[in-house]
């Protein structure tokens, strides 16, 4: 809603903007309590071939908030990066996915790839670098199985800037994606310049796929692109068999979304991996979520 503005240019907030205010420095706030009490969890959504076995994961961050319940990200990602406690959330997050990633390494379920979002402020942080060092050495993981998911607002701030760091990054080994393609400033040009390794379709062209041909020639237009520029390229929030059908048929190989499964505790992801090499053994087949 729009501030009204009254006669003498006093502005006359009401109850819907203070009490977003309110919220907003009780989540700041909490949130300090949060990193400093290990109130943020990961969770893996599978990352899938067109047979639906599991290539990787997503993690994406939780918050069990202690009157609240859990926090979806959407509810704090965005305070975070305002109040600066992004930089240690996502220095938390990396290392936390790292961790994982390991630990599932050493029980023998080696998955090829571990997704993390990396938020604009804790890209351009001057320890960025350092910070994703650390955490590959620590966790002793093959950097080629980290993928750092930036969004294109990253990339508009400053070309020269970005293309720097992503340089050093990819020295590093790690392996770069554009989350949610073509849905913030793109521009054909910074494909060409910046060091990527893989386009994510975001999920509001995969939505409507099917009935909206705008849509259909969209991804169709970004599969294209992909594959010309010799990108990997995933579909995210793909939700039923008729959009796999049509990703398959455009020639995108690689899903993400609910009709595969939904974000997974580590513990229920541990559990998945080991059905999925068993099943394996017997099937072979897109295998939809059992939840
Ligand atoms: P994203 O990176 O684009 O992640 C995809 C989001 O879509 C996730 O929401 C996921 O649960 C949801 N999703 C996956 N499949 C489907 C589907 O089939 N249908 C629908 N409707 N949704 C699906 P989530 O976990 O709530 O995360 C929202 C956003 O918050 C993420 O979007 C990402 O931008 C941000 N985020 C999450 N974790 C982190 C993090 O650790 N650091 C930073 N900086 N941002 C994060
Ligand atoms: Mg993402
Ligand atoms: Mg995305
Ligand atoms: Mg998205």
């Amino acid at each position: 809603r729009v501030k009204a503005k009254g006669k003498n240019g006093y502005c006359f907030f009401n109850t819907e903007m203070q009490e977003r205010a309110f919220r907003r420095v009780e989540i700041e706030q909490s949130l300090r309590v949060a990193l400093d009490t290990n109130q943020l969890f990961l969770v893996y959504q599978p990352q899938v071939d067109n047979q639906g076995n599991c290539l990787g994961a997503e993690a994406l961050v939780r918050w069990t908030h202690p009157d609240k319940g859990v926090l979806s990200p959407i509810e704090f990602i965005s305070i975070a990066e305002e109040c600066g406690l992004i930089i240690e959330l996502g220095t938390w997050v990396i290392d936390a996915a790292c961790a994982q990633f390991k630990t599932w390494s050493d029980n023998g379920n080696h998955l090829k790839k571990i997704s993390v979002n990396v938020s604009p402020k804790q890209f351009r942080d001057i320890n960025f670098v350092n910070i994703v060092r650390d955490a590959i050495k620590k966790h002793q993981i093959n950097p080629k199985r980290l993928i750092l998911e930036i969004t294109e607002g990253i990339v508009i701030k400053d070309i020269s800037d970005t293309i720097d760091k992503m340089t050093v990054l990819k020295s590093l080994g790690v392996r770069l994606s554009i989350d949610d393609f073509g849905t913030g400033y793109s521009s054909l040009r910074y494909l060409k310049e910046l060091p990527l390794d893989q386009l994510k379709i975001d999920q509001s062209f995969v939505r409507d796929i099917i009935n909206q041909p705008k849509d259909a020639m969209i991804v169709t237009t970004i599969i294209s692109i992909a594959n010309n520029l010799e990108l990997n390229v995933i579909a995210e929030g793909v939700e039923n068999k008729e959009q796999v059908t049509m990703l398959i048929d455009k020639g995108c190989m690689q899903f993400q979304g609910y009709y595969f499964s939904k974000p997974k505790t580590a513990a229920d992801f541990t559990q998945y991996l080991e059905e999925q090499a068993i099943d394996n053994v017997h099937q072979f087949g897109i295998k939809p979520s059992t939840n």
